[in-house]
């Protein structure tokens, strides 16, 4: 995967299995987001491929993908006119073309499942950013992917208000949902992950479960990353 001239990631291979957690942990520029956005398209990769179920998804139309690999950003990306509720039918009716009755229906389920059932008439500008990354997640969803991705969810978000967004997250794991995470938050990385990847310089450096991630790391870049984070 390159921008430019400028290449990215290089030579990097993972599988994720169905029902797990991958975390994805690194230094920033370590290609973490570009590896996320390589699995539903939104860059390209230059050379290599990406198997979803076992098709590439490079022969699939982007919308028809992005059905099925859901994505989660720091920033939201709400529509800040349109209330909880239509935020998360809207993708329903336009992208699913779901009718109305049947995607409200859909909608207000998935808010209650993110604990937002009563805040379902109020529009972004007066959930707290906390209650719109739950929206968002309810958004991801309601779409019913086989995969969500999430890049960073909780970065932008007050400190008091990260917790409540890891443990809907986590719930999510326990449950069986597919996820790829892309986090900076280290306890959430060794609670939740089936799977973790440490990234610098575009490439996996080490791959495993969060005990050999975490208690045994063996590079000396992965030790010094953990060394400046824990
Ligand atoms: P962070 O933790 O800061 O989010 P990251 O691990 O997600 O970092 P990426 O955003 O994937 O890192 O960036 C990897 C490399 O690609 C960096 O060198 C970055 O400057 C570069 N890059 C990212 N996006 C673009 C872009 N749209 N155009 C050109 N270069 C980019
Ligand atoms: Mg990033």
């Amino acid at each position: 995967m390159a921008y430019g001239d400028l290449d990215v990631l290089k030579g990097v291979s993972l599988t994720v299995k169905p029902g797990t957690v991958t975390c994805v942990i690194g230094p920033s520029g370590s290609g973490k987001s570009t590896l996320l956005r390589c699995l539903n398209r939104l860059v390209e990769p230059k050379g290599g491929d990406v198997l979803l179920d076992g098709a590439s998804i490079l022969a699939m139309k982007p919308e028809k993908l992005r059905r099925r690999v859901g994505m989660v950003f720091q920033q939201f990306n709400l529509f800040p006119d349109h209330t909880a509720l239509e935020n998360v039918m809207l993708s329903l009716t336009k992208v699913k073309g779901i009718p109305v009755p049947e995607a409200e229906r859909i909608a207000e389920a998935r808010l209650a499942d993110v604990g937002l059932a009563a805040r379902k008439h109020h529009r972004p500008g007066s959930l707290s950013g906390g209650q719109q990354q739950r929206v968002a997640i309810a958004r991801a969803l309601a779409m019913d992917p086989e995969v969500i991705l999430f890049d960073e969810v909780t970065s932008a978000l007050d400190p008091e208000l990260v917790k409540g967004v890891l443990n809907l997250m986590a719930d999510l794991g326990r449950r069986g949902m597919t996820m790829v995470v892309v986090t900076h938050e280290m306890g959430f990385a060794r609670k939740v992950a089936d799977q973790v990847i440490f990234m610098d310089e575009g490439r996996v450096i080490e791959a495993g479960t969060p005990a050999a991630i975490f208690d045994t790391p063996k590079s000396a870049r992965l030790k010094h990353f953990l060394a400046e984070v824990l």
